[in-house]
């Protein structure tokens, strides 16, 4: 059978795998396969929801003036820094389409952010994967790997899945070594759930780099993932190229009234925040605790380097109602939740054995 001619790159491009929900026999379910808050929207925020839901019949204000101008104000960049898409994967999506043409490479480590290679071969760009070096970025060879092709580099800190960190000595090093010409991505999905002081917030480092852009979400730590609000802030021309490829009123009306009320909510979110991360450190020792080996992270999930027994814990975890994201025969990230639904990976852990 004849069928329309698509583009070649949709039969060999890698699919996006969604985290998958579980649920056990007994009907429990706990979704930490996608790094999501375990909180529902706050009280004011879903009391905004609620109102705007009055004039979704008119468009969304297109240019999301009241939300740039809020992001601009709360981080002290100017407004034309900021640009607004339905979440940071389509950020990083409208900046691959930015620079990408046959021939031009993208680098980023690998393992990464699962939706890099899939949105670099939508883009038509050559994918560079730089492995990790015990769990982390290692910037000295991804500045090796900086050709004359490359467009752009990502550096996702903390790193998803493993939750590791790139420091601001290394990153200073390494984007000294970067060329001008060439866009450094500071991808920052976790950056509220950072504690270690040596790494820097992005945004420290774009200010006197043109060509360093931070990439935000509001999905993460906001709690906001169902309703897509995402943000680049990068100098003038980056940010301008990004807003330039949007689709007309990307960012729906109540995405950019729930992200005002946020920002306005920040100081409960924040506290929210602060409880997922000793949530963390709780889950962290114990898995030690039970043998296994757990790189230090300081995103809202573990990592677990099973090797060839991804698979088979994955579907063990979810005998108990518990959900994680394996990866191949590479290993599981698992996010954390609530209590209930840490103790129960944590004992799905353990009587799976380290
Ligand atoms: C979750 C995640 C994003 C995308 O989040 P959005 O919901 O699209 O805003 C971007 N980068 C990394 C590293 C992530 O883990």
């Amino acid at each position: 059978m004849t069928t329309p001619r698509f583009r070649a790159v949709l039969d060999t491009m890698s699919a996006y795998k969604p985290g998958k929900t579980v649920v056990a026999s007994d009907g429990r379910s706990f979704k930490l396969s996608s790094n999501e808050s375990p909180f529902g929207p706050l009280p004011s925020v879903r009391e905004a929801i609620a109102a705007a839901a009055a004039e979704i019949h008119r468009y969304p204000d297109p240019a999301a003036v009241a939300l740039t101008g809020a992001l601009a104000e709360r981080f002290a960049v100017p407004y034309e820094h900021v640009a607004l898409a339905p979440g940071s994967v389509t950020v990083v999506q409208q900046l691959l389409e930015t620079v990408g043409e046959p021939g031009a490479e993208v680098i980023y480590a690998w393992r990464s952010f699962e939706a890099y290679p899939v949105l670099a071969d939508l883009a038509g760009m050559t994918s560079v994967q730089v492995p990790l070096k015990d769990e982390t970025h290692d910037l000295d060879a991804m500045a090796d790997a900086i050709t004359d092709a490359t467009r752009i580099i990502f550096v996702c800190n903390p790193n998803n899945p493993t939750g590791t960190v790139s420091r601001a000595a290394e990153l200073v090093k390494f984007l000294d070594r970067v060329p001008e010409k060439v866009l450094v991505i500071l991808d920052e999905a976790y950056r509220e759930y950072v504690r270690d002081e040596d790494v820097p917030d992005g945004l420290t480092l774009y200010r006197d780099r043109p060509n360093v852009a931070v990439v935000r979400t509001f999905s993460k730590a906001y709690g906001l993932a169902g309703l897509r609000a995402g943000y680049l802030i990068g100098h003038e021309p980056v940010a301008a190229a990004v807003r330039k490829v949007t689709v007309p009123f990307a960012v729906n009306h109540l995405a950019q009234v729930a992200a005002i009320a946020s920002l306005r909510a920040e100081d409960e979110l924040l506290e929210r925040v602060e409880s997922v991360v000793k949530e963390r450190a709780r889950v962290r020792e114990a898995l030690i605790a039970q043998g296994w080996t757990i790189p230090p992270t300081e995103g809202n999930f573990v990592w677990m380097r099973l090797g060839d027994r991804t698979p088979e814990f994955a579907e063990f975890c979810a005998r108990y109602g518990v959900a994680v994201r394996p990866f191949g025969t590479e290993g599981a990230r698992v996010s954390i939740g609530d209590r209930e639904a840490n103790d129960t990976f944590l004992a799905a852990a353990e009587a799976f054995g380290a």
